[in-house]
């Protein structure tokens, strides 16, 4: 038995599979939670009641789902401190982020029970006399969602959520290591009043539950975010059955820090970007391109910062950097470290895993230099607390190195050259253009996405969702008849 079940058409749902033990990166020996593993047959019920429940749900009132969505939105809000401390005891992200992240969530339902209201579309003149064309929006029937761990509840949030205003029904496959996250906000729908069927929640492995839903013909759409490999996988079995989809996945992303930079600030960028979250976020800072006039003071300044940075308990308020999320991420981190040494590269600081302070997944921030960027640790998303420092003559050529990459999700720019941002503001291969900003932390009420290998598909977040989460139809009306 499991203390949390799946659920599925409106009911808590227990599952013959061993459960999934939710366990705290900071301390191993603390269990979050046991949460029911759903299997292949528990996500076709899933599925066929969100088929099911979609005819009246698409015909529900914007005001339902803008209250819907502005009471789940409200709740979260009010109880940020406890989920965020779940958040940060199943992810390893600091309290204070994972708070942080709630938050976002919360104000994400908010936003998105708004744009119910604001569902538009355009009344066109046709050539032809007395006929009238309406551009109008539709849902597009049951989505699968299908969300990575380390944003446990901003993620599922930024697509759960427009997914709803826009009246589709959803079926929502976390990861297998936040199951706890998810299953708080699959509570909090179900206790604001969502009909059964609109929303059903399905945990368990990628193979089992993910491909149940990626195979699945009565799914209309999938919203995934995660590793590159898995995405392109998923994306190639979704176009084959003519689904809609939408991809989020890696980054390599740079940041240029030019001679004229404000140092406290650059250093500041660096820092948050390249070890927040412990680096485990897509828009993480993992390649510092800079040029010669600064190096010197940047480097030595990005070290000390570095190297008094606190790793540590996640539910430790002093802990400014908390662990890997899981033995796995640990490994590949460490994996990478040794092959950044044997390419030639200089390790700088850390490196190391860190025993302390509990039985966690610490790992040490590491700084790399004389990187260059065909290096693998340059080119191959680590997700970890791993920066590279790459050397540039000028600006010319540290723009170069940036769109150097396969990836374009995130970049960033430190100067007071209004010409430098202005530039890199135009021609950064990028989706999102940060200057003077760290390439990492990003508003909910505005687009977010890459280009290149980074993302597929439109845009998630803001108003841009409804892109992805309706479809057009265009109606004709002729007035000339007759009576
Ligand atoms: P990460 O480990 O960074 O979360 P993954 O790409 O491995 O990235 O996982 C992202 C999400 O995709 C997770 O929910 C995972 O379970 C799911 N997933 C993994 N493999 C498959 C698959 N074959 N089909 C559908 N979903 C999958």
């Amino acid at each position: 038995m499991s203390a949390h079940r799946n659920y599925i058409n409106g009911a808590w749902v227990e599952s013959a599979a061993a459960p999934i033990v939710d366990r705290n990166p900071s301390d191993i020996d603390d269990v979050v939670g046991s949460y029911a593993a759903a299997d292949a047959a528990q996500t076709r019920r899933a599925i066929e009641a969100a088929r099911a429940a979609f005819p009246a749900w698409s015909r529900s009132s914007i005001q339902e789902r803008a209250d819907l969505l502005d009471a789940v939105g409200g709740r979260i809000l009010a109880r940020a401190q406890e989920i965020g401390r779940l958040l940060a005891r199943e992810e390893g992200k600091t309290l204070k982020e994972a708070v942080g992240e709630t938050m976002r969530a919360g104000h994400v339902f908010k936003f998105h029970a708004g744009q119910a209201l604001r569902i538009t579309g355009e009344l066109v003149d046709s050539p032809r006399k007395g006929v009238s064309v309406t551009v109008q929006r539709e849902p597009l029937g049951v989505i699968g969602i299908i969300t990575p761990w380390n944003f446990p509840i901003a993620i599922p949030a930024w697509k759960i959520a427009p997914a709803l205003a826009y009246a589709n029904c959803v079926v929502f496959k976390p990861a297998s290591l936040v199951p706890g996250c998810a299953h708080a906000l699959a509570e909090l729908l179900a206790d604001c009043g969502c009909p059964p069927g609109v929303f059903n929640l399905v945990v368990g492995s990628g193979r089992e539950v993910g491909d149940a839903i990626v195979n699945a013909p009565e799914v209309d759409a999938i919203s995934f975010t995660g590793s590159v490999e898995t995405g392109r996988a998923l994306a190639a079995r979704a176009v084959a059955g003519m689904k809609k989809i939408q991809l989020e996945m890696g980054g390599k992303n740079p940041l240029i820090v030019l001679d004229d930079a404000d140092l406290d600030n650059a250093v500041e960028c660096a820092v948050q970007g390249a070890f927040y979250s412990t680096g485990q976020r897509c828009t993480a800072t993992s390649r510092v391109i800079v040029t010669p006039g600064i190096y010197g003071r940047f480097r030595h300044a990005l070290l000390a910062r570095t190297t008094a940075l606190v790793v540590g308990d996640a539910l430790d308020e002093t802990t400014q950097i908390g662990p890997a999320v899981d033995a796995a991420q640990l490994k590949t981190d460490l994996d990478y470290i040794a092959v950044g040494q044997k390419e030639g590269a200089r390790l700088v600081a850390g490196g190391e895993r860190q025993p302390a302070p509990k039985n966690g997944f610490y790992i040490q921030p590491t700084v790399f230099e004389d990187v260059h960027n065909q290096m693998r640790i340059a080119r191959e998303e680590i997700f970890g607390p791993v920066v590279s420092l790459l050397r540039a003559r000028d600006y010319d050529e540290a723009l170069a190195t940036a769109n150097d990459t396969p990836f374009g999700l995130s970049g960033g720019i430190c100067t007071t050259s209004l010409r430098h941002a202005d530039h890199f503001r135009r021609n950064a291969q990028v989706g999102l253009a940060m200057i003077n900003a760290p390439t990492a932390g990003v508003d909910y009420h505005v687009p977010f996405g890459g280009v290149k290998g980074s993302s597929y598909g439109s845009r998630e977040q803001g108003a841009y969702a409804v892109e992805f989460y309706t479809r057009v139809k265009t109606v004709y009306t002729n007035a000339n008849i007759a009576g």
